[in-house]
């Protein structure tokens, strides 16, 4: 067993499904006073433990936990002054609370950009339960560049499969589906069959 690998403190002791007709929430950052709130008016999608060095995460976090919404079920209810684009030149604009840094959403303006019109969020900065259960775990081997040991790889794996989410070294397949249909759409070489 390997439940002393700890991941991320809302999956280390196992995962708790989604609610049925669950239509979203609040989330909040991390500030005590005057914090950053963000009405969510859809349940998410796709939740998954990612390995990157971008997410946003939790101290002492080894994966964020991150999935994604439509855009236009995301606003801005108070304190959108303490938000900051944490690097402009991304794909994902990440909107962050400059106060305690937490990522209140993340954003796509390319409208080219197979996520378009899909918005990223953590839902473990909401109070409400029911989101999007994580299920897959996306860039593993990241971890390596975000300062993990490659020996501790094989553990990590192990506790991932222990709580059935399948590492995947990039996005899950259904994902990468997506975005290679919308490559090949573009291209004009998408098969209906
Ligand atoms: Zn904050
Ligand atoms: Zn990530």
């Amino acid at each position: 067993m390997n439940q002393f690998v700890s991941l991320h403190p809302a999956i280390d002791h196992g995962i708790k499904p989604a609610a049925e007709n669950f239509q979203g929430g609040t989330l909040h950052c991390k500030c005590a006073h005057d914090p950053v709130v963000v009405k969510v008016a859809a349940q998410s999608a796709f939740n998954h433990a990612c390995g990157c060095t971008q997410c946003w995460k939790p101290e002492g976090a080894k994966f964020s936990l991150v999935a994604v919404v439509p855009r236009d079920s995301v606003s801005v209810v108070a304190h959108g002054e303490k938000l900051e684009i944490v690097d402009a030149s991304a794909a994902i604009q990440r909107h962050a609370c400059r106060a305690c840094g937490a990522h209140m959403f993340g954003r796509i303006e390319d409208k080219t950009h197979p996520f378009y019109g899909l918005d990223f969020i953590h839902t473990e900065l909401s109070d409400e339960a029911g989101w999007c259960e994580p299920q897959f775990a996306a860039f593993v081997s990241s971890l390596i560049e975000g300062g993990t040991p490659p020996s501790e790889m094989d553990a990590i794996r192990a506790r991932l499969h222990e709580l059935g989410l399948e590492p995947y070294d990039c996005l899950s397949p259904a994902l990468m589906d997506l975005i290679a249909t919308h490559t090949a759409k573009q291209k004009g070489v998408l098969s209906a069959a």
